[in-house]
């Protein structure tokens, strides 16, 4: 929860002071407050759809009760935010869980270059073997060498077993040696790294597509997770990325980098409503302790207090 606190130090106050000054002079939430909050949650990054959406159902509690005093608006707000969250973010989870009669877990990371792919990986492998887990990584994002000798020094670091092959060989048949290595060695978790090039949809999709199958031939309902890692700090990049990679393939969670840099932590709530797609892990600095469990309650608290 400290670090949550700190991690979103900048949104925070942010936030508070833009909500502060949208309010200023004013008794009761008025079309021109309406107006200023709908600023202060676009340029938090909560994105236009979910802030219009919030807009409209203070707008009815302003019809409904025909007074609403900006002192309320804060505990409304809050209210409203949670409601959103929770629609999509069903779990309370605070610890690093493996899911029970999945054995290896398997998860298959995807999300563009440069957006923390590789340190969320890290990270992970950190916590679930720090929590007595056997992991296994793979890399197969063989597009690029850097990506798997950055993968490579996650691995050393954390002191956990890699599957690699040289640059640009198949990624499926990666993905089909790591899960075949896992099972011999009777691996809990796998983490599978995937290209992450955008530059043509068709192309992203069947590769993806292509890793899957090949991971089913081992582990027949692998991957049990897809998670797409989604860097906090580019606000309408990462709603862009989230269409595009959940147009080319299923995303079962999403990771939120970088949200230690940023003041629009607000993107977090947008992404989860309008993807429908839960928030698993947060990423709130350059640390291998720095990844969280997304933990709704904690999120908005830290938001708001
Ligand atoms: P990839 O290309 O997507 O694999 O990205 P990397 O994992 O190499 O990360 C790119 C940069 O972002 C690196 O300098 C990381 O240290 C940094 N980074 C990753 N996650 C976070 C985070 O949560 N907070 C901060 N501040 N930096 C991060």
């Amino acid at each position: 929860k400290e670090t949550l606190d700190k991690g979103l130090e900048q949104t925070k106050t942010s936030f508070f002071s833009k909500l502060t000054k949208a309010v200023a002079g004013k008794s009761t939430v008025d079309e021109d407050v309406l107006d200023n909050l709908e600023e202060v949650l676009i340029s938090s990054d909560v994105g236009v759809k979910t802030t219009l959406k919030i807009i409209d159902r203070i707008e009815e509690r302003v019809a409904r009760d025909k007074y609403l005093g900006t002192d309320e608006l804060n505990k409304i707000l809050r209210e409203e935010i949670s409601g959103l969250l929770s629609e999509t973010n069903s779990g309370e989870a605070t610890e690093f869980e493996v899911p029970v009669n999945k054995k290896p877990y398997v998860i298959m990371v995807v999300g563009v270059n440069g957006v923390g792919k590789t340190t969320t990986i890290g990270k992970l492998a950190y916590q679930f073997k720090k929590a007595g887990h056997k992991v296994v990584l793979g890399a197969a994002d063989t597009f690029r060498a850097a990506a798997i000798d950055q993968l490579q020094i996650w691995a050393d670091r954390v002191g956990v077993p890699i599957v690699k092959q040289q640059m640009g060989s198949d990624p499926a048949s990666v993905a089909f040696d790591t899960l075949q290595s896992a099972v011999t060695q009777n691996a809990d978790v796998v983490i599978i790294d995937t290209a992450g090039r955008l530059h043509n949809k068709v192309n992203l999709m069947n590769e993806l597509t292509k890793v899957k199958r090949v991971m089913q031939k081992v582990v027949g309902d692998a991957p049990h997770d897809v998670l797409l890692v989604l860097d906090g700090s580019t606000g309408q990049n990462a709603f862009e990325q989230a269409r595009e990679f959940t147009a080319a393939t299923e995303v079962s969670c999403l990771a939120v980098t970088k949200l230690d840099g940023t003041a629009k932590g607000g993107v977090v709530i947008g992404i989860s409503d309008q993807f429908k797609i839960p928030v698993k892990y947060i990423g709130v600095g350059e640390g291998i302790e720095d990844l969280q469990v997304f933990n709704k309650y904690e999120f908005v608290d830290s938001f708001f207090n």
